[in-house]
C-alpha cells in the first residue's frame, strides 16, 4: 500500500483505538475502511506487521508531526482553524509499556538481557567469558520473589551481579572482540545501566551506588538529604557523587531506556512520558487539536511552553491568547511569549509561597521604587538599596531592610516571621518581570479574568477523551520516539471523530428539549 493510505489507516486504528491485527482486518473485511481508503471491494488487504514498519518509518525525524500539519492545513484552508485565534495546552501523563523493576531487579535483568543478546549473536565468544554459575544466576528471569532476603544478602547479589557485568564489559573491550558485539542493543543499555548503578572507589573496589539524593521539603534551600526510606548502599561511606542520578537521567527499565520516573506531588507516581496537546478553543469554531508534544516525564511543562510555540510559529498558526494551566505560567514565560511570539498568556501565576509566613505582609504589600532601588514597607519605612543576586538560576533583587529599623516595629513578628529581630527580606525579579508578577496576581483574583480563564477547563475533557476512547494513556511501543507517533495518530483520530462529529450535529441540529419549548414559551407569555 502506499504511505499515504498506510497513514490514513494508523489514523482510523487509533481514532477507533485498534490493535495492528485489528486494523488489518478492518482494511480487508470493512466496506467503510475500503471506501475511505479508496480500495476496491475485493482488496485483500495487508499483514498487520506492515504498520509496525510504517510506524518505525514514521518514528524517524518529524514525519509524525508533519502527518498532523498535513491534516490542519487542510483545516486551516477549510476555514475551521484559524491563526492568531485562542488556543489551550494541558499535559497528561503517559504509562511506558514497562513493569516496575527494584534496582536489584534492573541490574539482573539488564545482564541477563546482554547475555541473551551476546547468546544469540556470539555464543562461542561467549563460552570464553561465563562460568557454570551464571546459569543458575541468569537462566531464567530475575524477579523480586527470587532474590536473597536481608539487607547484606541482598548487597552481596547486588555486587556479585556488578562483577559479573563487569565481566561482561571487560571482555567486550578486549581488542580481539568483535566490532559488532560491542553495538548490541542491551550490551548498550548494560554499560549505561552499571554506570548509574555501580562505581569504583580510590582502591579500585567496585561498589553499590547508594539511593539518590532528594530534597528536604523542611530545608528552605531544598539542601539535599538522604532519603530516610532508603536502604543502605553497601555499608561503607558513598560521597554524594556516589548516588543513583536523579530521575531525568536514571534508567529505570532496560526495555525502555528513555522512559524516566516522575510524580505529581499528592496526583501519580508514573514511569514514562508526558503529553502535551494544544487545541483551538475559539468561539463557534470546532476544537482542533493541533499541536502534541510528548516529553520525558520529569520534564516541567514549563520547559515545553516554548517548544509549542516555536513549532506553532513554524505552522503560522501562533494563537494571540493562549490558556494554560499554573505549570505553565511564570513571568518569565509571559515575557518571553509576548515579546518573542506576540502571544498573550492567559492562565494563574503562583501565589507567594512564603505567603503564610509573612501574614498580612506579602511582597505585593511593599511599594517599590525602581529608580532609587529601594522598597517601602506597610509601616513606612524605606529599605537600603537593593543588591544584584541569583535565585533559584535567575537573576533577582535582594531586599535587605536595615535590622535597627525593624526590632522595634509592632508588626515585626507578622512581617518577619522570626524571632530573632532579623530585618525583612524581599527577592524581587527584574523590573519587567517583577512588574507583569505583581499585575497577574491582582488581575487574576477578578470576576472578568476568571471568566475569561474558565474556556481552559475544555482541555481536561480533550485529555479524558483521548485518554477513554483512544486509549492514549498507556503507550503501546517502547521509545520516546514511537511514543510521540502515538499520541500524533491519537490526536489526528480525534481529531477526525470530532469533525465528523461536528458536521453531523450542523446537518441535523439537535432539537430544543421539552422544558426548554415549555420555558420560551413561559418567558414569551410573560413578557406579554
Ligand atoms: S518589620 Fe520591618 S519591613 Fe516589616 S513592617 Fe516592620 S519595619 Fe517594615
Amino acid at each position: 500500500m502506499s504511505p499515504a493510505q498506510l497513514a490514513l489507516v494508523s489514523v482510523l486504528q487509533f481514532a477507533e483505538n485498534l490493535t495492528d491485527r485489528q486494523a488489518a482486518q478492518a482494511v480487508a473485511c470493512r466496506i467503510d475502511w475500503k471506501y475511505c481508503l479508496g480500495l476496491e471491494l475485493d482488496a485483500p488487504g495487508f499483514d498487520h506487521s506492515v504498520l509496525c514498519e510504517f510506524r518505525d518509518r514514521m518514528a524517524e525525524d518529524d514525519r509524525a508531526d508533519r502527518l498532523l500539519a498535513v491534516m490542519v492545513d487542510r483545516l486551516v484552508a477549510a476555514g475551521l482553524v484559524k491563526s492568531r485565534g485562542r488556543q489551550r495546552t494541558d499535559s497528561t501523563h503517559v504509562l511506558a509499556a514497562v513493569r516496575t523493576l527494584s534496582r536489584l531487579e534492573l541490574v539482573g535483568e539488564t545482564l541477563r538481557a546482554a547475555l541473551e543478546e551476546l547468546a544469540a549473536t556470539a555464543p562461542d565468544w561467549l563460552a570464553g567469558v561465563v562460568t557454570a554459575d551464571w546459569v543458575k544466576r541468569y537462566g531464567r528471569p530475575v524477579r523480586y520473589d527470587r532474590l536473597p532476603r536481608g539487607a547484606d544478602a541482598q548487597r552481596d547479589y547486588a555486587l556479585t551481579v556488578g562483577t559479573d557485568g563487569m565481566t561482561v564489559l571487560q571482555a567486550l573491550a578486549r581488542p580481539d572482540t568483535p566490532q559488532r558485539l560491542r553495538r548490541g542493543k542491551q550490551v548498550d543499555v548494560l554499560r549505561r545501566v552499571w554506570i548509574q548503578q555501580y562505581w569504583y572507589d580510590s582502591a579500585s573496589q567496585l561498589r553499590w551506588r547508594g539511593p539518590k539524593q532528594t530534597k528536604d521539603r523542611n530545608s528552605r534551600r531544598g539542601m539535599p538529604r538522604r532519603s530516610a526510606s532508603a536502604p543502605a548502599a553497601d555499608g561503607n561511606p558513598d560521597p554524594a557523587s556516589a548516588r543513583v542520578p536523579w530521575s531525568g537521567l536514571e534508567i529505570v527499565s532496560l526495555h525502555d531506556p528513555e522512559a524516566r520516573f516522575s510524580h505529581k506531588p499528592g496526583k501519580a507516581r508514573w514511569i514514562g512520558y508526558k503529553d502535551h496537546q494544544t487545541e483551538t478553543c475559539d468561539e463557534d469554531m470546532p476544537r482542533v487539536i493541533v499541536h502534541v508534544l510528548t516529553t520525558p516525564a520529569p520534564e516541567q511543562d514549563i520547559a515545553a511552553l516554548d517548544r509549542v510555540h516555536t513549532a506553532l510559529a513554524t505552522q503560522h498558526l501562533l494563537p494571540a491568547e493562549h490558556l494554560v494551566d499554573t505549570g505553565y505560567v511564570t513571568p518569565q514565560a509571559i515575557h518571553h511569549a509576548a515579546t518573542v511570539h506576540s502571544v498573550t498568556i492567559v492562565g494563574p501565576v503562583r501565589e507567594d509561597p512564603r505567603a503564610d509566613e509573612h501574614p498580612g505582609f506579602s511582597k505585593d504589600a511593599f511599594t517599590i521604587d525602581w529608580q532609587a532601588r529601594t522598597v517601602t514597607c506597610p509601616q513606612g519605612v524605606t529599605s537600603p538599596p537593593w543588591k544584584p543576586t541569583i535565585a533559584d538560576q535567575n537573576p533577582g533583587l535582594s531586599v535587605l531592610f536595615r535590622r535597627s529599623d525593624c526590632r522595634d516595629c509592632a508588626v515585626r513578628k507578622q512581617c518577619t516571621g522570626n524571632v530573632d529581630g532579623k530585618g525583612r527580606h524581599l527577592l524581587l525579579l527584574p523590573q519587567p518581570l517583577q512588574e507583569i508578577q505583581s499585575r497577574a496576581r491582582v488581575e487574576q483574583k477578578t470576576p472578568e479574568w476568571k471568566e475569561r480563564y474558565a474556556m481552559r477547563a475544555g482541555c481536561e475533557a480533550t485529555v479524558s477523551e483521548t485518554v477513554h476512547a483512544h486509549g492514549l494513556r498507556h503507550c503501546r511501543y517502547h521509545g520516546l520516539a514511537k511514543t510521540h507517533v502515538q499520541h500524533v495518530l491519537t490526536a489526528a483520530g480525534t481529531n477526525i471523530i470530532r469533525l465528523s462529529q461536528q458536521s453531523a450535529t450542523d446537518r441535523n441540529p439537535r432539537p430544543p428539549s421539552p422544558f426548554y419549548r415549555f420555558s420560551q414559551t413561559l418567558l414569551t407569555e410573560l413578557a406579554a
